[in-house]
């Protein structure tokens, strides 16, 4: 790693000034599990790093806070997401899927902001999320935006954040009535490894009728991503086998895996539509029992 001061801002305000007037320089520290990495690896080496620990007690990047919505605060951990009795009982695709995370360790360290601002693909939490149409709210010193999450992911661990922008919150919208949601994490090796394929979906119906499909996976591409042409060809029909398998079947042409040592992109490409096969079947058989 190469020599780089380290500043602890008290406030908010001090850590979007500081953001400001280092802009490329800067970068913040949240858990640090993504970042301290990719510095070792000389990938990444900000002459200025903020660390967001002292701002961990405020309540509005700290907590996750019910109301129609229910928004998450960017320095919450993937454990306190996970454990949470509220997300529980109203996101329980948002639980388990963070369960699926590492190692408690990890999970322990890991927020939600370094999740979507790290921007590597292989990552759990952004399918589950584009699923749930979550926005992304950013601050700067200049103001304040929310970004739909599926506008967020630009490339390969880029995203559309500018260099003095801070995510605060991730906030989830009301869900429509009666809606199933599923989440496969495809890791054929060790329990605490990235996905292989990740698939979350999520349906809604109305009697017989699909409504509201949502279908996105991980570790599929250069970014998450929604599989547009599985919802629309779910959309408005009724969740028979075959139309879920020549569904399922489209996520073929959305996907662009990269080959690793998880296996060849034929193979990521092949464990796509079996999984997002699977996901759309359970979540059709939740939403069928919350009827
Ligand atoms: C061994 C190991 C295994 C892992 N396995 C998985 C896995 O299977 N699935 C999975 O989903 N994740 C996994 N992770 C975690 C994941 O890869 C990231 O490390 C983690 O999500 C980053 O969160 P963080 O809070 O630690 O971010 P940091 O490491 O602190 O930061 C990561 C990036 O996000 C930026 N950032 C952080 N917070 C903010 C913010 N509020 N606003 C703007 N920018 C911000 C930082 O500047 C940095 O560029 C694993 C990590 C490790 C070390």
């Amino acid at each position: 790693m190469i020599a780089f001061a380290y500043i602890e801002p008290e406030s908010l305000e001090e850590a979007l000034a500081l953001l400001e007037q280092h802009g490329e320089d800067a970068k913040v520290l949240a858990g640090g599990t993504g970042l301290v990495n990719l510095m070792k690896q000389r990938l990444v080496q900000p002459a200025y790093l903020i660390g967001l620990r002292q701002l961990a007690r405020r309540p509005e990047l700290a907590e996750i806070r019910p109301s129609g919505s229910l928004t998450i605060g960017a320095l919450c951990s993937h454990r306190t997401i996970e454990t949470s009795a509220l997300i529980q009982r109203r996101l329980p695709l948002l639980a388990t899927t963070f369960q699926h995370v590492a190692s408690v360790r990890i999970r322990t360290a890991a927020t939600m902001g370094g999740s979507l601002a790290h921007a590597d693909p292989n990552q759990d939490p952004p399918p589950a999320l584009l699923v749930l149409d979550a926005r992304v709210r950013v601050q700067s010193s200049h103001g304040e935006r929310e970004i739909e999450l599926s506008d967020f992911f630009v490339d390969y661990y880029e995203t559309v954040l500018e260099p003095d922008e801070l995510i605060t919150a991730v906030i989830i919208p009301p869900q429509p009535a009666g809606a199933g949601t599923s989440f496969f994490k495809f890791l054929p090796q060790t329990h605490d490894d990235y996905a292989t394929i990740a698939v979350a979906a999520r349906v809604s119906l109305d009697g017989d009728t699909i409504l509201h499909p949502r279908i996105a996976l991980g570790a599929a591409a250069a970014t998450p991503l929604r599989a547009r042409t599985v919802e629309a060809a779910l959309q408005g029909q009724t969740p028979t086998p075959a139309i879920i398998r020549d569904a399922a079947a489209l996520v073929a042409e959305e996907v662009d895996p990269l080959a690793d040592f998880r296996g060849s992109a034929e193979y990521k490409r092949d464990m796509a539509i079996v999984f997002t096969q699977r996901a759309i079947e359970q979540a059709v058989t939740q939403a069928t029992a919350n009827h």
